[in-house]
């Protein structure tokens, strides 16, 4: 058995990370900067007004003013000012020649050409005036490489002046479900066999990632035919499930040694999910996950998201941990980390029983898991604990 975090960097460091692809801003969402993103302009490019008003030199107060022209968005009033002298001016728009300061309309009452204040208005330097570059500037590192393009970043990136980003390429999952007792979701298993539901639930863990997933279907628990199917997998990564402890048909490892491929690791200090297996085949990652459902959504959560999160040229794949405050108990932990299906609500979290890793209307009610680091004391009600997001 090795430890969870020794296996995630295990396995992070399987997979290498994909080729680089440039991809419009407005595809980017979900990826990660394959590169260090420089500013290509400076923002704000000119001094700006920040509110509808009136520019004015600083030195001119308290007025009157004459105005003698208007400064909109994009359109700048080419002259500029002098004493005594105003320029209507609008959100957005660039400072005339000669103003630094703004008054906002509010504050101002006008008759004609001529504009006053109340003399008692206290207006400081530079008021409601965005600074050239106060933003950023060109020749700035905005975006590292690794950074998740987030919809600010990706705004970000468009005012740095760019139209596409460069990304990691989409690696294709396979999954591929192993047991003679599976049949596919919604047809009849009668007494003897039982819906195939790991697939579906690990596609749809994939879902906000970027990856494209192929479903191989059911397996049977026979040699050839996994080494048949390991073989005609073509994908950067091939999941499975089942199959993956010491009983006389869990033949995934045997399997996937027949077809070639090199295990890193077998057995994890982890609860549930202990039988997990990585390798390589060729160039595909092969992660073999539990087949019972709650081994094998901890599993994914825990490797295969971190695995397509680390080719796609995530810096921090793995999920974060948060803490919250316990309601309820939780007993003292053995030498493997723990992952306890739970309810998170308004910063307390609930253990859900029962603790068995078959029972999927438990997982399907859990939101969080907590996390219990191996040889942790008994927790009590209020006592703060770490959980990662489950949902
Ligand atoms: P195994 O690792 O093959 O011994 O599977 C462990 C348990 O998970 C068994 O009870 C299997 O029936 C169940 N199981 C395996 N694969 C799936 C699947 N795709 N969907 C639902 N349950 C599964
Ligand atoms: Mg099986």
């Amino acid at each position: 058995m090795i430890a969870l975090d020794e296996a995630q960097a295990r396995l992070i460091s399987l997979g290498r990370e994909m080729p680089v692809e440039t991809i419009q801003l407005i595809d980017a969402a979900g990826r990660w900067a394959a590169e260090d993103i420089i500013a290509k302009r400076t923002q704000p490019a000119r001094d700006l007004s920040a509110m509808d008003g009136y520019a004015i030199a600083h030195t001119d107060l308290p007025g009157p003013w004459r105005v003698i022209g208007e400064s909109a968005a994009g359109r700048r009033f080419g002259g500029a000012i002098g004493k005594g002298e105003a320029v209507r001016i609008f959100t957005g728009a660039a400072l005339p020649t000669g103003s630094d300061c703004i008054i906002i309309q509010e504050d101002v009452t006008r008759d004609g050409d001529m504009i006053a204040i109340n003399a008692a208005l206290t207006v400081p330097p530079a008021q409601h005036v965005r600074r050239t570059g106060s933003d950023f500037v060109s020749g700035q590192l905005m975006i590292s490489a690794g950074d998740p393009l987030t919809p600010a970043r990706i705004a970000l990136a468009a005012s740095g002046g760019y139209g596409a980003l460069p990304v990691r390429t989409r690696p294709v999952v396979a999954i591929i479900s192993t047991g003679d007792e599976l049949v596919p979701p919604g047809s009849d298993a009668g007494e003897d066999r039982l819906p195939s539901s790991n697939a579906v639930m690990i596609a749809a863990m994939l879902r906000d990632m970027p990856c494209d997933v192929i479903d191989m279907g059911i397996v049977p628990d026979t040699l050839d035919a996994l080494v048949a199917t390991f073989q005609s997998a073509k994908a950067d990564i091939i999941v499975t499930s089942g199959g993956a402890s010491v009983g006389d048909h869990d033949l995934v490892r045997p399997a996937l040694i027949a077809a070639g491929a090199n295990i890193d690791f077998w057995k994890i200090a982890m609860r549930p999910g202990k039988p997990l297996m990585a390798g390589k085949l060729d160039q595909s990652v092969v992660l073999g996950l539990p087949g019972n459902p709650v081994s094998a959504y901890v599993t994914a959560l825990l490797f295969l998201r971190p695995l397509v999160a680390a080719m796609g040229g995530a810096r921090d794949p793995l999920p974060k941990r948060s803490t919250a405050i316990l309601e309820g108990n939780l007993p003292e932990t053995g030498p493997r980390t723990d992952h306890v299906r739970a309810i998170l609500s308004g910063g307390t979290i609930t253990p859900t029983g029962p603790n068995d890793s078959a029972a999927m209307l438990g997982l399907a009610s859990a939101n969080a898991l907590i996390v219990r680091l191996p040889h942790s004391p008994a927790a009590a009600p209020g006592d703060k604990i770490e959980y990662i997001n489950a949902s």
